[in-house]
């Protein structure tokens, strides 16, 4: 059965020369990156780490940012490395159809498979990086968490002595602009806008769909479960992404059982 809707899939993003991808937090748990809020998901076993995405309690509770570093600490430590799914999309890229990947992922591991910077939109921020909440200066991620690992577990600027956060948009902070401006600017213009591991629930962002829909693009979404979108789908393809994924985006069609 679900044979049929990838190579039904395949056919449109083979016939497609301008595609759009979305895709969230799905694409990454067969990296081993656990959702938030599933059964498994990190803020279900440990509700007290939720605080640490909000910018209120994150400004005001050094102990929610001391738990925040020592989050992250624990997560480069797994070393989650990019799957075939993320494959499938430097693929893609290659083939010369991807115009712009949008991910609500903060993990990286797009640019870790390959995948162009340039045509990446991290509409929800990186890991990668920190940023100062005074004066704005970014940094590389790694050289504040050997900071922490030292002692100083509530590391501070070092230009200007205020705040840092990872660069990812925390709850009750606003997305930059340009980032989303770009993401429904590209979706207006795809001629297939493929949405991949997103429950298309998280709002405006999963907009991309329906903006694409009514521009008269073809739309694929590759998911595990339901989405919101699934009605406006061309098809859906249920199932693993990491083994979905290659398929969808195969030119030759040898990747489809
Ligand atoms: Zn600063």
């Amino acid at each position: 059965m679900v044979a049929t809707e990838i190579e039904t899939a395949r056919r449109l993003v083979l016939g497609s020369a301008r595609v759009v991808v979305l895709t969230g937090a799905g694409i990454s748990t067969d990296s081993g990156i656990p959702d938030f809020r599933g059964p498994n998901g990190l803020w279900t076993k440990n509700p007290k780490a939720e605080l640490t995405s909000n910018i209120g309690y994150y400004v005001s509770d050094p102990e929610i940012r001391r738990l925040a570093w020592q989050g992250r600490i624990a997560w480069m430590e797994r070393r989650p490395e990019p799957n075939p799914g993320h494959l499938a999309l430097v693929a893609l890229e290659r083939q010369g159809r991807l115009d712009t990947l949008v991910t609500q992922n903060i993990d990286g591991l797009h640019q870790a498979a390959g995948s162009d910077p340039s045509r990446v939109v991290e509409i929800h921020g990186t890991m990668r990086e920190v940023v100062c909440l005074s004066c704005g200066e970014r940094q590389p991620t790694d050289p504040v968490l050997d900071r922490v690992r030292s002692g100083d577990d509530d590391p501070t600027c070092l230009a200007c002595g205020g705040l840092l956060k990872s660069a990812t948009i925390s709850f009750g902070q606003s997305l930059v602009q340009a980032d989303l401006d770009r993401a429904l600017g590209a979706a207006s213009v795809a001629d297939l806008l493929l949405a991949v591991g997103s429950t298309l629930s998280v709002y405006p962002v999963a907009h991309m769909v329906p903006i694409a829909y009514e521009a008269g693009a073809r739309v694929v979404i590759v998911n595990a479960g339901p989405t919101d979108f699934d009605r406006l789908a061309d098809v859906v393809v249920r199932g693993s992404i990491s083994e979905a994924l290659p398929a969808v985006v195969a030119e030759d069609g040898a990747g489809v059982e």
